[in-house]
Formats: C-alpha cells, structure tokens, sequence
C-alpha cells in the first residue's frame, strides 16, 4: 500500500511534506471554509498535494472547496467509530462532506495499542471492506504510543501515523529511540509511515532548524504532517524540505506563529478537558481548569469537548 499512496502523492520538488490540516480547523486557528481552502490550494500549488485531516478536526468543508479545485489531492483522515456502523457512517460523512467518493487512507483515530484495535476490530473490518470495495485506498490507524505502532504491524495495517520528534515530546509509553525503532519496523514492514507534530505542537519552534534536520534525516517516514496556517508557514516550510534556505521574510513570520492554549472566562468546571487530554496538561483547580502549558502539544482534543466552547488554540 506505500507505493499507492506514495505514487498518488509524490511530487519530486517537495518529497514527504504533508499539509496537517489540524492548525486550520475550528479546533486551533478557526479559518473559515474558504479561507482553509485558498490555504490548502495554496500549498498544492507549491507541490503539497497530501492533506492530513481527521472527522474530528470538522475541516472537510476546507477541503471540499480545495477539491473542486484539485480534485487529485491526496486526503488522510481518522475516525474514531468502533463498530461497523460508526465506520460506514464516518466513511459517508468523509465522502459527502468532502465531495469525494474515494478516500485514500482512513485510519482509526488515536489508537493506544492492541487492545484498543480489538475494541475498534469491526470498524477495521469494515473499512478493510470499503478498501476492497475500491472507496479506500489504504487502512491503518494514528497514535502517539509505540504500543499503536506496534499494534498497525501485528495487524497488517496498509498505514501508520504517529508522533515523532526530536525530543521525544508527546510520547506516553517510551522514548523517541523507541519510536523511531517501531517506526523503521513498521516501514520495513510495509506500511505506509506518516510522521506528526514533528515540533512537539510549538514547543520545538524555537529550535526549529533543528528539528526539522532530525526529522529529514529518517528516512523510514514516507511523509511528514506539518501543520501550516499562513503562506509564510507554507513558503518556509516547502523551502526547508526541497534543503533550500527559506527567505528571511517567511523564516521570521512563521518562526513567530507559536500556538498557545488558552482557556477563556466561561469555564463551568465540568472537567471533561482535563479527562480527555492524555498528556496531562489540563489540571482542575478550585473548580475551573487550568493548562499547564509546557506538557501540551496542541491537539485541540480538549477544545472539541468543551461545552462551553472556551478552550482556543491561537
Ligand atoms: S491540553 Fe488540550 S491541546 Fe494540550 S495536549 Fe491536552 S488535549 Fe491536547
Ligand atoms: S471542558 Fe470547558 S467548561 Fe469544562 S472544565 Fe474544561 S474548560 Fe471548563
């Protein structure tokens, strides 16, 4: 399956850069549909004609005006349905909103390790269906465990996507070795490796040349979700990845786009963003939540929970 959405998505100026949609959905910058789009075109311009999207994100309007456009663009997205119903409805979903019958890879969203895939079996299933019915490229999962990497390998899975950077940030059951270990497996494999917030979510933004050198440099990553939310981010990135020097003007511009999380007057003390995030980052405190700033990696996870719709990604 690497070589299907290898061919699909190769571009011989900007190998592996992959537009992480993430940063433009309703969940970190906001954009409006149009604007997320005339983004997205944008980067396919330049050659970044893979998207990296999820039923969570709530972005596909974004892309459904970008493929009117382009309609060849490469699309990831994740679900987190566990039963045949719930898949065959995320599927659809994925399909109606986005304007396009054929998904090139659907993965299971967030997957920590075997037995979660055994709770999500039926929905693996059914999406193994779909691919063999010709309306999915490629199945596979995304995580942020080596646990889940493992899990996509024993399960032979046509696709991985996973946290991986420099510093290990956002890891909960290892080391970056660890996972760069089950990453090289899972590529020799077979599997179709896409590696994520390759800046720990803002925190390796000040270190960033380095950061991207380390990731350039593994070779077992067929691509690499950046999330971009500006032309500076784009023009910066897409230098960076053809081994350009990127112009003065972007690499200033987008070095000061580091997302903060912030949480709004309104909060109601519910807790359910400090149960939802896995990284710890949200603690209660006499009765209101409150981040903790230096363990987030700006998912947005929280923010979709919110009832009162308090948490900004900005
Ligand atoms: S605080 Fe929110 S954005 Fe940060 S890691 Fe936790 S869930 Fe993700
Ligand atoms: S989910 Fe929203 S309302 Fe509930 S505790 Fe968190 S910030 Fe407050």
């Amino acid at each position: 399956m690497r070589s299907l959405l290898s061919d699909k998505s190769r571009n011989p100026l900007i190998p592996r850069l992959c537009f992480g949609s993430l940063a433009i959905s309703p969940l970190q910058r906001q954009f409006a549909p149009l604007g997320g789009a005339q983004l997205l075109l944008y980067a396919a311009r330049q050659g970044v004609t893979m998207i990296d999207t999820a039923e969570y994100y709530q972005n596909y309007p974004s892309i459904a005006i970008a493929l009117r456009e382009q309609p060849d663009l490469t699309i990831i997205t994740k679900s987190y349905a566990w039963d045949r119903a719930g898949a065959l409805e995320s599927v659809s979903k994925a399909q109606r909103e986005m304007g396009r019958q054929f998904i090139d890879a659907m993965l299971m969203h967030e997957q920590e390790g075997e037995l979660t895939v055994r709770g999500h079996w039926d929905a693996l299933t059914t999406y193994r269906e779909l691919k063999a019915a010709g309306e999915i490229g490629a199945v596979g999962l995304s995580t942020h465990r080596i646990a889940g990497v493992r899990a996509a390998v024993k399960f032979k899975m046509d696709a991985v996507c996973a946290i991986i950077n420099m510093d290990g940030l956002g890891l909960t059951d290892g080391s970056r070795d660890d996972m760069e270990r089950a990453l090289m497996e899972a590529h020799e494999a077979g599997l179709f490796v896409v590696g994520m917030k390759i800046l720990g979510g803002g925190h390796l933004i000040g270190r960033r040349n380095d950061a991207i050198k380390y990731i350039l440099g593994l070779n077992f990553l067929d691509a690499i979700a950046v999330g971009m939310a500006s032309e500076a981010e784009i023009d910066y990135n897409v230098s960076v990845f053809q081994g350009n020097v990127p112009n003065a003007n972007a690499a200033r511009i987008s070095g000061e786009t580091a997302r903060t999380l912030m949480i709004e007057e309104g909060c109601i003390g519910c807790g359910r963003c400090a149960e939802r995030c896995g990284q710890g980052a949200i603690i209660m405190e006499s009765g209101c939540a409150r981040a903790i700033p230096e363990r987030c990696i700006r998912c947005g996870y929280c923010a979709a929970v919110c009832p009162q719709v308090c948490i900004k990604i900005v």
